[in-house]
C-alpha cells in the first residue's frame, strides 16, 4: 500500500481558518437543526468556493446558459465552459484559451471552478486508489477508484458523513453533516477522470455507493446523475451508474418516474423485518414489505433489473436458513442478489464470513433460481470499507 500526502501547492483555504471560525469547526449543526427523520431529505447543501465566489462545476447547462446571459455574453460561452470543466477537466479559467481574455477575468475574479481539493491518497496493490478530498467548508469526503477489466470505476460520496446508522458501516459513526452539493459530487469524478486521462483511460461507470445516503439528497443527486450522463459534460451513459440506497421507499418510488436508466441497488442486508431492523435502522421506518414492493414497481416501471447488495457478517446474517429465507423474498423481484463479504471494521465488531460459508450461502440462492453474484473484493490492504480512510485521518467531524 502507498499513502502520499498531495502536495499543498493545491490549496485549501478552508483547512487554514481559524480554530473558532464556523469553517474548521463543522458540526453536524445541518442534521440538529432540521428536525427530520433518517430517511428524510435533507436540506440541499449551498456551499460557495472559496472566498464566496459561485461554484461554477455542478451548474447545467441552462443554468450556464443564464448566467452568460445575464452578463451579456453568447450562449455558445456555456457550452465552451461546459467543456473546458468536464471534458478537458482544466482547473483553472486561465486554460480555457478560447474565451476572451476579459471573460476569463471575470471568471476568475467572481466564480470558481474547483469544488474539491486532494489531501491524500492510498492506492493498493490491486490498483484501488482511494482519496481523501477537502471541500470548501473544511469538511473532508472519500472517493474511490476501483479499476476493473472491463473499464474504470468510480464511487462517489453523496453525503459529508451518514446518519443512517448502520451497524456495520464505518461511514455513518460520527453521524451527517451536510448533503454534497452537485459540484462536490461532479467534482470527484472530474479528479479522477483527468487522473486517468494522463494515462490515456477515463472513467466508465459511477457507483454512487460512497458515504452518505443518496436519497436523501434527492434533488442534487438527481442533477448529478443528469450532468454525469449529458454529452457535454462527463458524457458517462447512464446505464453505468449506480445508486445504492438502503431502502428509502418515498425516494424509490420518486425516482422511478425520472426516466433515468441507472441501476438501482438496495442495501438489503437481512432477510428479516426483525434481523434488518437491528442492522439497518431505516428498516424500522420503510418496512421490507414495503420496500420490495418499491422494488417489484421500480422493476416494472423502468424495465430495469435491481441489485440487492446483501453483506455477509460472520454469525450475524449469514447462516443457511438466512439464506433460504432470503431466496424465498426474492420471488417474485426482477433483481439479482451480490453477496459482499464484510470489510472488517473493528470499531463496529464487524467480522467477515469465512469463504466456505460464503460460497455455500450462494449456493442456497442459486439452487432456487435466485440470480447471485459474489462481489470481489478490492483494495483489502487500504483502508477499503467506506470512511475508513476519512476517520482514521480525523476528518469524520
Ligand atoms: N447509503 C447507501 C449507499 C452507501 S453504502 C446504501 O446503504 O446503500 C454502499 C454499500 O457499502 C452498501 O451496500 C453498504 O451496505 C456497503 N458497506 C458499508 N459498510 C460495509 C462494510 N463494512 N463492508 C462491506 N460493505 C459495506
Amino acid at each position: 500500500m502507498l499513502e502520499m500526502d498531495f502536495q499543498t501547492s493545491v490549496p485549501n483555504p478552508a483547512s487554514a481558518a481559524p480554530p473558532d471560525s464556523p469553517a474548521a469547526s463543522p458540526t453536524p449543526a445541518v442534521a440538529r437543526a432540521h428536525k427530520s427523520l433518517p430517511g428524510d431529505s435533507l436540506p440541499p447543501a449551498v456551499v460557495p468556493g472559496p472566498g464566496g465566489k459561485l461554484q461554477l462545476k455542478g451548474l447545467s447547462l441552462p443554468e450556464l446558459k443564464e448566467l452568460f446571459r445575464t452578463w451579456g455574453e453568447p450562449e455558445y460561452r456555456a457550452v465552451q465552459v461546459m467543456e473546458w470543466m468536464y471534458q478537458r477537466a482544466a482547473r483553472s479559467f486561465g486554460d480555457m484559451t478560447n474565451l476572451p481574455k476579459g471573460l476569463r477575468q471575470r471568471l476568475e475574479e467572481t466564480c470558481s471552478i474547483e469544488a474539491v481539493s486532494p489531501e491524500t491518497r492510498q492506492v493498493a496493490s490491486d490498483g484501488t486508489t482511494k482519496y481523501l478530498f477537502g471541500l470548501a467548508d473544511g469538511h473532508a469526503v472519500e472517493t474511490v477508484l476501483m479499476p476493473h477489466d472491463y473499464g474504470n470505476s468510480v464511487c462517489v460520496t453523496s453525503q459529508v458523513g451518514c446518519r443512517m446508522g448502520c451497524v456495520f458501516c464505518a461511514s455513518t459513526l460520527g453521524g451527517v453533516a451536510r448533503n454534497c452539493s452537485v459540484g462536490e459530487m461532479v467534482d470527484q469524478v472530474v479528479f479522477v477522470q483527468r487522473e486517468l486521462a494522463a494515462k490515456g483511460e477515463h472513467v466508465s461507470s459511477v457507483v454512487l455507493m460512497g458515504s452518505g445516503e443518496p436519497l436523501e439528497n434527492y434533488e442534487a443527486v438527481v442533477a448529478f446523475i443528469r450532468l454525469l450522463g449529458d454529452p457535454r459534460g462527463l458524457g458517462i451513459g447512464l446505464r453505468h451508474i449506480t445508486l445504492s440506497t438502503c431502502g428509502i421507499v418515498p425516494g424509490i418510488r420518486r425516482l422511478a418516474a425520472e426516466d433515468l436508466p441507472i441501476t438501482l441497488a438496495v442495501s438489503l442486508h437481512a432477510p428479516t423485518d426483525e434481523l434488518r431492523s437491528r442492522m439497518v435502522p431505516v428498516n424500522r421506518r420503510f418496512a421490507l414489505a414495503e420496500l420490495l414492493e418499491a422494488g417489484r414497481d421500480y422493476a416494472s416501471q423502468t424495465r430495469r433489473r435491481l441489485t440487492f447488495e446483501y453483506i455477509l457478517i460472520k454469525d450475524l446474517n449469514d447462516s443457511l436458513e438466512d439464506a433460504r429465507t432470503l431466496a424465498h423474498l426474492m420471488k417474485g423481484q426482477l433483481a439479482h442478489v451480490n453477496l459482499i463479504p464484510a470489510n472488517p471494521v473493528p470499531e463496529r465488531g464487524v467480522e467477515r464470513t469465512p469463504q466456505a460459508q460464503v460460497e455455500a450461502f450462494a449456493r442456497i440462492l442459486e439452487e432456487r433460481g435466485v440470480p447471485v453474484t459474489v462481489r470481489r473484493e478490492m483494495g483489502t490492504d487500504i483502508d477499503a470499507a467506506c470512511g475508513q480512510l476519512r476517520r482514521r485521518r480525523g476528518r469524520d467531524r
